[in-house]
């Protein structure tokens, strides 16, 4: 018998690729599944992208690069955050990793052991408490609530904050819910912050760029007194439709890049260069497609707000970001996990049952509007249909 480390005892999964895996079977077998389960755009990567990806392979681009990423994309990317955030960085602190959910992976192993703390929001994306529970930290979840628009509340947010503390992961614009953390609620938590030196911050900002009625970004990149504990987790799957391409970036505090640049070495060396050049391409090229995808999914937005507020037992906020909707089910009786199995099995819409992202997660089911205006309308009748008959 082989032994293995305790986290394995303890490590989780994103859920949201089983679902992948069992709506893939289903389409094989001859069904009509509508997937509004995984969360990518339902887009082509801009075709300038491709070709930058092409042309590198054919300029041959097929060696290693430096671990940190080759430097014109670091410093397209100092200059992108120049560009959105108005904050001026190294590009030296610049990290080119394989997939935004790299940079939480090195946060949380950085930080994370038995006897430390490390605060999570909750409902979240899975793979933070996955991964502070392998690094044998406690997870102490951060509640994101309902009646408060899915916002993080600074006051309990802060509160939960210990000597045993040593990273605090924020996430907005947020999966699964879709809120978006108002400026004065960020400025309220950075100020409360202050009182923690010894807190460092990982800010989740992959949905940086998908925000909605004017709902302003807020990115803790522009806040001073953080600068040196802040940990920028961003990346190009989103936003320029690049899921499959695995590239992500981070910015790390000038006292963790070498830290971070190690990790790197010892995983995985570099990014795949044509990938590089592809993202180099993302950010340097026309905007257009990005601002034409977020419009998209603007108007999706209120065709499956307004069509799951028609469902009798379902209610559902109006989410201010990101792609997902995170309806509340509790008065049709069902627990969320059944529902979402159901609704796969029976009616073919994949969904993802709240449970999966977390303790506060059950009464709600998030669905994911990275699809067609068409196959969300068609998915609505389903649920609709299968809800009002079913409860
Ligand atoms: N962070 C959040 C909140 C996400 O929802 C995701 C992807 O679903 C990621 C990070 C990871 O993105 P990537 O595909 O670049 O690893």
């Amino acid at each position: 018998m082989l032994k293995t480390i305790a986290g394995f005892d303890r490590i989780g999964e994103e859920n949201a690729f089983a679902v992948l895996a069992r709506a893939t079977e289903l389409t094989g077998q001859g069904r009509d599944i509508i997937n509004l389960g995984i969360g990518q755009p339902d887009f082509k990567t801009p075709a300038h992208i491709v070709e930058a990806a092409i042309k590198a392979l054919q300029d041959g681009h097929h060696g290693y690069t430096p671990a940190t990423g080759i430097a014109p994309l670091r410093e397209a990317v100092s200059a992108d955050l120049l560009k959105r955030h108005g904050t001026e960085t190294d590009p030296g602190q610049v990290l080119i990793v394989p997939g935004g959910k790299v940079t939480m992976y090195m946060a949380i192993l950085m930080f994370g052991e038995a006897g430390t703390e490390i605060l999570y929001p909750d409902p979240g994306f899975p793979i933070y408490r996955s991964m502070i529970e392998f690094t044998g930290a406690r997870p102490v979840p951060v509640p994101i609530r309902e009646e408060n628009d899915f916002a993080f509340s600074a006051e309990e947010t802060l509160s939960l904050i210990t000597d045993k503390t040593r990273l605090l992961i924020l996430n907005s614009p947020a999966n699964p819910t879709g809120g978006v953390t108002p400026r004065s609620e960020i400025e309220k938590l950075v100020s409360g912050l202050e009182k923690h030196p010894n807190v460092a911050v990982l800010s989740d900002e992959i949905y940086s760029q998908m925000t909605y009625d004017g709902m302003e970004h807020v990115s803790l990149l522009q806040f001073p007194s953080l600068r040196d504990r802040l940990i920028l987790l961003d990346g190009w799957s989103k936003t320029y439709a690049m899921t499959g391409w695995r590239i992500g970036f981070s910015l790390w505090p000038e006292q963790l890049i070498d830290k971070a640049r190690k990790l790197a070495v010892n995983a995985w060396s570099c990014v795949n260069a044509p990938t590089q050049y592809a993202a180099l391409a993302a950010l340097e090229g026309p905007q257009d497609a990005v601002i034409d995808m977020v419009a998209q999914f603007d108007a999706r937005r209120s065709v499956i707000v307004n069509g799951l507020n028609a469902i009798d037992g379902i209610t559902c906020r109006t989410p201010r970001g990101a792609f997902y909707a995170y309806p509340n089910i509790q008065e049709t009786g069902w627990k969320a996990k059944e529902l979402a199995s159901a609704l796969l099995e029976d009616v073919g819409v994949a969904t993802i049952g709240g449970p999966d992202f977390g303790i506060l997660g059950e009464g709600y089911v998030r669905l994911s509007y990275a699809n067609s205006t068409e196959n969300i309308k068609i998915a609505l009748d389903r649920v609709k249909d299968y809800v009002e008959t079913n409860s």
